[in-house]
């Protein structure tokens, strides 16, 4: 039997659900039962692709080419899964099928409705993960706050589900703010009463209450959220502000929910086995060095929009004992003033993310620029990757005019160029090469040194791609692709042998980087922040 945790978020969006869903799935790992877990997306896109970063964070990648809420990826970081596309459900998923199914003739000669129709296509794809996955818990997230009129279809669902699955296979969670008001310093439990209230007139009683607080609550807020929510007191939780997120499950559970929730669901409770999460933690949070890095982006104003690429760096600094400080820096700004780029001197390494479109491009390619002539440590991901190529290719190879047709359909030197099957296609959603692919690994270089394997698979999102008529001229002036696909077609790596440490990829690393278990090329960047910082040599290729 497949225990369902349902978690739900009040008052306020971007309480850090998320983070308690995964930790909720970290506590029940622990005591050694298997878990996974379920994103619901209550906006109409059939997914997060068509979405600008502003609008709702980074897209995150699975393996199977999902793009999806960035939330499984914190559900993939906490509980070293691998998930895939249906593990985020959407309006837009949903109603996509109910209506084929309709036109189809599935319900002829029957009025299709909300209720039962499109509550039993959300059941039907709760349940069937929880069937393939074979898991003891199922956790499913309803993204937005209780009360949104576009979330109202999937609560009736999961207040469904309780009747069907029972009261000891089923378990609500509701998580929501307390503020402290900056006069009075006074813990606010109002805002989360009215959200309970709200969830209950849906039909749903809350099991836990976790309180989303700067501080730990007080012994009169606890009291009052146990006494308007109509649980015990020991049902009631706070998550309170940590260093790190990571910390996020350690503290809850010392508060006693992971026992709390085993009981209430009657799983055997075995003895919880921290160990290796607090290595890591322990690591994150007792740096012995420090290094400064310019996240020189398109997005810089919404951290959300580079959470996995953060995640990664910060996991590759907890393995190299080094606290990574992240400035975000707007491309645009270094296009107005040119002269400001020479401030990136006073950074340890410089690191150009993913991005779209042409905004901004101009100053990651002057960041870039400055990078490869001062032998700073650089890293780029996807588009820092064509742009490097770009940057190469003008500067180097002396095409001046070099540039992605992406930014200038018509230039004379399209380095990066669509890729030939990308010609066709008309539909944004769900067409970009996506997802897991297999690149070949050239022996004797900072690429193998990194990975230290011939074969890797790699997470992939993009339209462009280096186009090959150019391969003769750049690896003959210097740049080498260290990584490719199988069939030679597609440049996967970059780097500069020459450089102290100038590496790129096609592909994105920080999709599959876990605590305690960096991806390697920016394990690389970091440790080469640090080693040049330290002022230690190149290290060997061998
Ligand atoms: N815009 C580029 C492309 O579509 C890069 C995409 C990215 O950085 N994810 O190829």
């Amino acid at each position: 039997m497949v225990k369902f945790i349902f978690v739900t978020g009040g008052v306020l969006s971007s309480v850090g659900k998320g983070i308690v869903t995964s930790s909720i799935g970290k506590m029940l790992q622990v005591r050694g039962f298997k878990v996974t877990a379920i994103k619901i997306d209550p906006y109409v896109n059939v997914d997060a692709g068509t979405m600008n970063p502003y609008m709702h964070g980074e897209v995150y990648v699975t393996d199977d080419g999902g793009e999806t809420d960035l939330d499984l990826g914190w559900y993939e970081r906490f509980l070293d899964l691998n998930l895939k596309k249906e593990n985020n459900i959407t309006t837009g998923m949903v109603y996509k099928e109910v209506i084929e199914k309709e036109r189809r003739g599935d319900f002829l000669g029957r009025c299709v409705q909300i209720v039962p129709h499109v509550t039993n296509e959300i059941k039907r794809r709760i349940l069937s993960i929880a069937k393939k996955s074979k898991v003891d818990a199922l956790l499913t997230e309803v993204g937005g706050t209780v009360g949104d009129i576009e979330g109202l279809p999937f609560l009736e669902a999961i207040r469904q589900m309780r009747l069907e699955e029972g009261y000891d296979n089923t378990l609500y969670v509701h998580v929501a703010l307390v503020p402290i008001l900056d006069v009075t310093k006074e813990m606010k439990t109002k805002p989360l009463q009215h959200s309970v209230n709200e969830l209950r007139r849906i039909g749903i009683q809350p099991d836990i209450i976790v309180a989303r607080c700067s501080k730990m609550i007080n012994s009169e807020a606890l009291r009052k959220i146990a006494l308007f929510g109509t649980i015990p007191k020991e049902a009631v939780f706070c998550s309170y502000t940590v260093e790190s997120i990571y910390q996020v499950p350690l503290i809850l559970d010392k508060q006693g929910m992971g026992d709390f929730i085993c009981k209430r669901l009657k799983l055997s409770n075995g003895e919880p086995n921290y160990r290796e999460w607090e290595k890591f933690v322990n690591a994150l949070l007792n740096p012995k060095h420090e290094v400064k890095i310019a996240l020189v982006g398109k997005y810089a104003g919404l951290v959300d929009s580079y959470v996995s690429m953060n995640e990664a760096l910060r996991h590759a600094g907890a393995a190299c004992k080094t606290k990574v400080n992240i400035e975000y820096i707007e491309a645009e700004k270094f296009e107005s003033n040119p002269d400001t780029v020479k401030n990136l001197r006073s950074f340890d390494g410089i690191f150009v993310p993913y991005g779209f479109g042409s905004r901004g491009t101009e100053g990651k390619l002057m960041a870039i620029k400055f990078a490869r002539e001062n032998n700073i440590p650089f890293l780029g991901i996807c588009y820092g990757f064509q742009l490097a190529v770009i940057e190469f290719a003008r500067h180097v190879c002396g095409l001046k005019d070099a540039n992605s047709t992406e930014i200038n359909p018509q230039t004379p030197n399209p380095v990066i160029d669509l890729m030939p099957e990308q010609r066709g296609i008309e539909y944004k959603g769900a067409t970009m090469r996506l997802g897991v692919h297999k690149i070949i690994v050239k022996p004797n270089t900072l690429a193998y040194k990194l990975y230290r394997k011939r074969e890797i698979y790699e997470r992939h999102r993009h339209r462009f791609e280096v186009n090959l008529k150019y391969l003769g001229k750049l690896e003959e002036k210097g740049l080498t692709f260290s990584g490719k696909s199988e069939d030679e077609r597609r440049m996967e790596i970059l780097e500069l042998p020459n450089h102290f440490f100038f590496f790129a990829s096609q592909f994105h690393g920080e999709f599959k980087s876990r605590p305690g278990r960096p991806d390697p090329e920016y394990y690389g960047f970091v440790k080469a922040c640090l080693d040049k910082k330290l002022g230690k040599p190149k290290p060997e290729l061998s």
